[in-house]
């Protein structure tokens, strides 16, 4: 590589910004059923068509104070938040990564998962549309990356659909299909790391779950409770703590 990291990482986080545009765009309207591709980006009260400048990440949000131009609506803050985070996401990949296609394959990951996270605490739903194109291709960079071990991401996938496939089976209230098919893009990414990414989430979740029924009483038992958040947050800390953990387990009960 010729250009510095801190060219790929800013060239990242542009990149990100505008992922995470369209991801506001499929946040609204993948739940309602509405086209991603057309028409182009609308004011939701009054329809007016954003210009250009009105579609600049983060910039046009904060140079309108938050109001959509035409009918002074007010433009919720999470169309920045989710910008923002998905920006800063894709350079801290490629700045832990390096612009290698391990780097894009984080990045891909981290990317999706936050129109998957939104949607899912929104609506307990797991859009396909971009959940399954986003396995096949993080399948691809993580084979790209180490082709001679191509068998271990293709494995982790496989593994970690299985698994919560058979949960689901067992336990069909517990978590949607939807979050067996968000495996296959973990363990696609994650590879070994995707075990100790599912156990953050069962443990995590478990405990929510335990504080809800204090809190609650037997009405949470009726409150179910989205997982992809979870499953996000583990692969979250697996993807930069994963193998340390697979380590620390190791010399603690191997
Ligand atoms: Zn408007």
């Amino acid at each position: 590589m010729i250009a510095p990291l801190g060219y790929w990482v800013a060239v990242a986080g542009v990149l990100g910004l505008a992922v995470g545009s369209f991801s506001t765009l499929a946040v609204y309207r993948w739940p309602r059923g509405e086209s991603l591709a057309a028409p182009g980006s609308r004011c939701t009260a009054c329809g007016h068509a954003l210009r250009p400048f009105e579609l600049i990440p983060v910039l046009s949000w904060l140079l309108l104070r938050g109001r959509c131009r035409s009918c002074g609506a007010a433009v919720s803050p999470r169309y920045p938040a989710i910008e923002l985070a998905s920006g800063g996401l894709a350079a801290l990949a490629i700045a832990t990564f390096g612009p290698t296609w391990r780097g894009v394959a984080a990045a891909l990951l981290l990317l999706v998962l936050v129109p998957v996270v939104v949607i899912d605490l929104e609506h307990r739903l797991i859009p396909d549309v971009i959940v399954l194109p986003a396995a096949a291709l993080g399948l691809a960079a993580a084979v790209a990356a180490d082709p001679s071990c191509w068998w271990v991401p293709v494995a982790a996938a496989a593994g970690a659909a299985v698994f919560l496939g058979l949960l689901w089976l067992a336990y069909p209230a517990g978590m949607g299909f939807g979050d067996v098919k968000l495996a296959l893009l973990l363990g696609a990414v994650l590879g070994a790391s995707i075990i100790p990414a599912l156990a953050l989430a069962f443990v995590s979740g478990a405990l929510l779950g335990v504080v809800l029924l204090l809190r609650l009483g037997p009405r949470a038992r009726k409150t179910a409770l989205p997982f992809a958040p979870f499953l996000a947050g583990g692969a979250l800390v697996a993807l930069w703590a994963g193998p340390a953990l697979i380590d620390w387990y190791g010399r603690s009960f191997g």
